[in-house]
């Protein structure tokens, strides 16, 4: 199982400090929560360590190895992977045909020209026919399989996100506001899911607004202006008087 070390994270936009010594652990198989209002730096700490951007201070490890020199490619290879705040979905393909592509950087055979010409690849194809359909078995979207993507409502679009980037294997999953969009139920449907893939070991660093959805995180830091100002279970995290007061409003 995998670990994250954010140490010491700064960040600046032009004269606007955005982040200020920001360190946490997200301990491996673990389900580590990030809450904290709009404009709190939640989506840039997500690209400062999937490596969108470098960070003005600080560094973040996975597995005790520093990424700083590592592309979001190289990130992804090693099992770092993020969500975005839209699902990003292929929107004129259909959903088998998005699960395909979210499985395709696991089949041996090399660049999509060579898909339909070697044998190995036409049996990497038919392979990946059949583990699509798995996913949409999961991932409840069997019914839509041949549907274009952009015709699924927001939560079938985050399921479907959810599966493609199941299919890829990752062993950290960064889940930027995975509940925006969705129904009361979708969102409770959503939970489970996320321990489902927690059980199955996967490590999970999860942003989001949601109150009932961030239960299903054993930690939650509280982001306010780019710095930590609480760490804690929800229980703590609700009781704490300086997050009330910034936070909640009360
Ligand atoms: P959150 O995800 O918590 O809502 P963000 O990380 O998106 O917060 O934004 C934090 C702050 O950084 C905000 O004040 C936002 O306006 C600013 N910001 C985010 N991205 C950029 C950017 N590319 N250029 C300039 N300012 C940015
Ligand atoms: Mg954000």
């Amino acid at each position: 199982m995998t670990s994250l070390d954010v140490r010491e994270v700064g960040h600046s936009f032009g004269g606007l400090n955005v982040l200020t010594n920001v360190s946490f652990d997200v301990p491996a198989g673990k389900i580590v929560g990030l809450i904290g209002p709009n404009g709190s730096g939640k989506s840039t700490l997500f690209n400062i360590i999937n490596g969108f951007l470098v960070p003005r201070a600080g560094k973040v490890l996975l597995d005790g190895t520093d990424l700083s020199a590592m592309s979001v490619e190289a990130r992804s290879r090693a099992g770092l992977v993020r969500t975005f705040q839209t699902p990003k979905v292929f929107e004129h393909m259909t959903v088998i045909e998005n699960l395909m592509a979210g499985a395709y950087k696991l089949t041996r055979s090399g660049v999509l020209s060579d898909m339909f010409r070697l044998p190995g690849a036409r049996r990497d194809v038919a392979m990946m026919r059949d583990q699509a359909h798995e996913l949409c078995r999961r991932f409840g979207l069997e019914r839509l399989h041949a549907t274009a993507a952009g015709l699924l409502t927001s939560g079938q679009r985050r399921m479907l996100e959810l599966a493609r980037t199941y299919a890829g294997k990752p062993r950290l999953l960064l889940l930027d506001e995975p509940s925006s969009g969705l129904t009361a139920e979708e969102v409770s449907q959503l939970g489970e899911w996320l321990k489902t893939l927690n059980n199955e070991g996967m490590t999970l660093l999860l942003v989001s607004h949601d109150m009932q959805l961030m239960n299903v995180a054993s930690m939650v830091h509280v982001l306010y202006f780019g710095e930590i100002i609480a760490t804690g279970n929800m229980d703590d995290i609700q009781r704490n008087p300086k997050v009330r007061e910034v936070y909640l409003g009360a």
